[in-house]
């Protein structure tokens, strides 16, 4: 069966482009008769404000949406401590004290998520006053998962391939675990069988195949779909207007808009003026 997921960060409030996301989301569950699931990813330390997960819930009850609701993430972390320490132990990860400002300091490359980490602290000692974080060792990585694949259902099959990233971090400095390592185990816990989300995110998908192989996880499908535009043709940001902005989806539905409509309104692309679909 088909288990969809959306899975907001409550960081900032939900505008229109996470309108489609979960409209996306849940209408490819509907269609073929499976589930779709609600994932509130709150491990943001101080930026994750509870108050805006229910404001969320809020929001896709405005747009007509039913879902599913699986634990918070703030609720998963000893599954997170447990897969960092199994690649901890396999010699997979390793522990990096380096700041950001330190990191800019040696001008490395640029990569898909910013800039792309030197290794810097690979195979150095340790200062133990210094807090870590924890890095996937990429070279390491690569040598031991070989050529493997993942399937995007619009853009085809396509070889894993994370380098581009670097040593990425999977537990960080101030939480339990990055994003990556987070939502990769979330997915395979939730039974997550097509990931969908925006396009913003495929380049992170080579990483979650990466770390699914490497942990052992169930291989789901992935859909990324197209990002909504504003009339500066940027995609529309969560922080940008904040919960000011003409998109918000809590202000619109204050405002007295009909949220089932605007689902079906990007049910049929048809945005608001200045709004427009990416390429895919
Ligand atoms: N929590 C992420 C965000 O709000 C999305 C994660 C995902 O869909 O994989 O940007
Ligand atoms: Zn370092």
């Amino acid at each position: 069966m088909i288990v969809t997921r959306f899975a907001p960060s409550p960081n900032g409030p939900l505008h229109l482009g996470h309108a489609y996301s979960a409209v996306t989301a849940h209408d490819l569950a509907r269609e073929r008769g499976g589930r779709f699931l609600l994932r509130i990813e709150d491990i943001d330390g101080e930026r994750s404000r509870p108050e805006l997960a229910v404001e969320f819930r809020e929001d896709l009850a405005w747009l007509g949406l039913e879902w599913e609701e699986v634990p918070a993430q703030s609720t998963r972390l000893a599954s997170y401590e447990a897969a960092a320490r199994e690649l901890l132990e396999r010699g997979l990860l390793y522990p990096c004290t380096c700041t950001r400002s330190e990191i800019a300091a040696l001008d490395p490359r640029m990569g898909p998520e910013g800039l792309v980490y030197p290794g810097t602290c690979k195979g150095q000692a340790l200062d133990p006053a210094k807090p870590v974080s924890l890095r996937l060792n990429m070279d390491r990585t690569m040598a031991e998962v070989g050529e493997i694949v993942w399937e995007d259902e619009l853009v085809g099959t396509t070889i894993a391939d994370p380098r581009d990233f670097g040593d990425v971090v999977l537990v960080r400095k101030d939480a339990p675990a990055s994003y990556h390592l987070a939502a990769t185990l979330d997915d395979a816990a939730d039974g997550v069988t097509l990931v969908t989300r925006g396009d913003d995110l495929y380049a992170a998908s080579h990483i979650h195949r990466v770390l699914q192989e490497l942990l052992g996880l169930p291989v789901p499908d992935w859909y990324h779909h197209p990002l909504l535009l504003d009339d500066g043709g940027d995609k529309l940001a969560k922080r940008r207007g904040s919960g000011a902005s003409r998109f918000g989806l809590a202000e619109l539905r204050r405002a007295g808009e009909d949220g089932r409509a605007l689902a079906d309104a990007l049910r049929a692309n048809r945005f608001p003026a200045g709004i427009s679909l990416s390429k895919p």
